[in-house]
């Protein structure tokens, strides 16, 4: 076929006179911002933020007009002037914001993982806003050493006879296996090759890490033996990995930690382990499952762990890893060690953190994680009904009360099933999507989950503080 403009809709369109004049009364941008929209917008922003929205408003109009958009907006009505004003605003607010975490989930990769406790913000506070001690010695005046900030502090928590921090968990295993299996084998079970979300994935990061993975066992089955067959002269470490959001359950089973520690060092072997979530105490009680702790790895006598500090810790993102001194020495020696450091802050928040877990502080008090982990139903129950009760009183806003469960979240205590009451709300004339849409897009975003085109919000993540700026922005939507 013969390519004909006359029988092109978009050519059509673009030379239909209708369409040709709405082009023509689009303004020219220096014009419109010397009208009196325009001039009453430039005093309040500058004129640079304003030609900005406004630029992005007419190439949108001409894309719209092309598509057969029939009527162009009232450019200098007081309601476009409106808008024009919100998007400024909004365009003002900065990129990373904080939100109201309303899905009941305590460790929200999506949501920054761990809220700090107050001690932890006021460490950053005082580090951030002068100089600091970061790598001096006091006694000498000489150069010190920023782990040395954490490291006592670690050993006095865990019982590990040394521990190192850097930037994340992914940065401690690679700089451990780096350090202790370069070009050597590291023996891990099939059933532990897991990804933890965000492109974490144990057989890339071995790869990464410059060693060679072998692979034992099966998904649901691995025996110390499959271990002990695998181990050559080239093998250096035997590694355990958490599974976190993870399980195999019925026909399954891997020996235990310390059956691999003794394997381990009956060959002159490193025992490794990533546990990730990190509990440096025992929540079986508060979360009702059995959750491995850091103090049982080290006990099982395995040589290294490594965690997060952002999840079950409750602290700020940081990498940390524990075990054995000759070890840890190693790790300290390595070159990588300075890409991989934390920052000075996360190290404030982190030694501010680690305090909280010694007397005269209580860690299920004062770590907001393990608070909200620890907090029992019928508290949360009372706070769901305050908080729906307010609600009711919105003109449009319904709602109910419902058992429910949440997560700890963040591939931690994935078992854990928290019971909970959420707080199932509506507001007329929005289906629970078009509400949940609304209340991200408010200046104080409220992220909840849509359950049976319901909005739910779970009070396990919302503090009372936050429960007065939800019920502002019901207010808001319901208008
Ligand atoms: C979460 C997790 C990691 C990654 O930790 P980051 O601090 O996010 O780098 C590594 N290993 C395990 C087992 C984990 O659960």
């Amino acid at each position: 076929m013969v390519y004909s403009w006359a029988s092109d809709p978009v050519h059509n369109r673009l030379y239909d006179p209708m369409s040709q004049e709405l082009y023509r009364q689009l303004p020219a941008i220096e014009k419109w911002l010397s009208s009196a929209t325009g001039v009453a917008l430039s005093a309040e922003f500058s004129p640079h933020e304003v030609a900005t929205i406004m630029r992005g408003h007419l190439t949108a109009l001409r894309e719209m007009l092309r598509d057969g958009l029939a009527e162009l907006p009232a450019f200098d009505s007081p309601a476009y002037a409106a808008v024009l004003r919100s998007e400024l605003l909004q365009a003002r607010l900065p990129s990373l914001r904080r939100v109201i975490n309303a899905t009941g989930i305590i460790i929200h990769t999506n949501l920054g993982r761990a809220p700090l406790a107050e001690e932890a913000i006021a460490a950053i506070d005082a580090v951030a806003r002068g100089y600091s001690n970061l790598e001096l010695d006091f006694v000498t005046g000489q150069r010190g050493h920023r782990n040395e900030h954490v490291e006592s502090l670690l050993q006095r928590l865990t019982g590990a006879e040394a521990a190192l921090v850097v930037n994340n968990c992914a940065a401690a295993v690679v700089l451990a296996i780096d350090t202790l299996a370069r070009d050597r084998d590291v023996v891990i079970s099939r059933g532990e090759l897991v990804e933890i979300g965000g492109s974490f994935r144990i057989p890339d990061i071995i790869a990464k890490s410059g060693a060679r993975m072998v692979e034992v066992g099966t998904t649901n089955k691995t025996r110390l033996s499959d271990y002990d067959d695998a181990i050559s002269g080239d093998t250096r470490l035997l590694l355990a990995v958490h599974p976190s959001n993870y399980r195999v359950v019925g026909f399954s089973g891997k020996p235990s930690l310390a059956e691999l520690a003794q394997l381990a060092h009956r060959k002159n072997l490193v025992a490794m382990q990533d546990l990730g979530s990190g509990a440096c105490l025992s929540v079986d009680a508060i979360a009702a499952v059995a959750e491995q702790t850091v103090q049982e790895a080290l006990a099982a006598d395995i040589d290294l762990v490594t965690f997060s500090g952002d999840k079950l810790l409750g602290g700020p993102q940081a990498g940390i890893i524990v075990g054995k001194s000759e070890l840890i020495a190693a790790m300290k020696k390595n070159p990588m060690l300075r890409m991989l450091r934390i920052d000075k802050l996360s190290l404030a928040a982190l030694t501010a953190t680690l305090r909280l877990y010694f007397p005269p502080y209580d860690p299920l008090e004062r770590v907001p994680v393990l608070r909200m982990i620890a907090e029992p139903k019928d508290s949360i129950e009372r706070r769901a009904q305050d908080l729906l009760a307010e609600l009711k009183k919105i003109a449009g806003v319904d709602g109910t009360l419902v058992d429910d469960v949440g997560y700890a979240g963040g591939g931690s205590l994935p078992m854990a099933a928290l019971p909970t009451t959420a707080l199932h709300l509506t507001v007329a004339g929005l289906t629970a999507g078009e509400l949940a849409q609304k209340l991200r897009a408010m200046d104080l975003a409220v992220i909840g989950r849509v359950v049976n085109d319901r909005f739910a919000v779970d009070p396990r993540t919302v503090s009372a503080a936050d429960c007065e700026q939800l019920i502002v922005a019901f207010r808001k939507v319901a208008e």
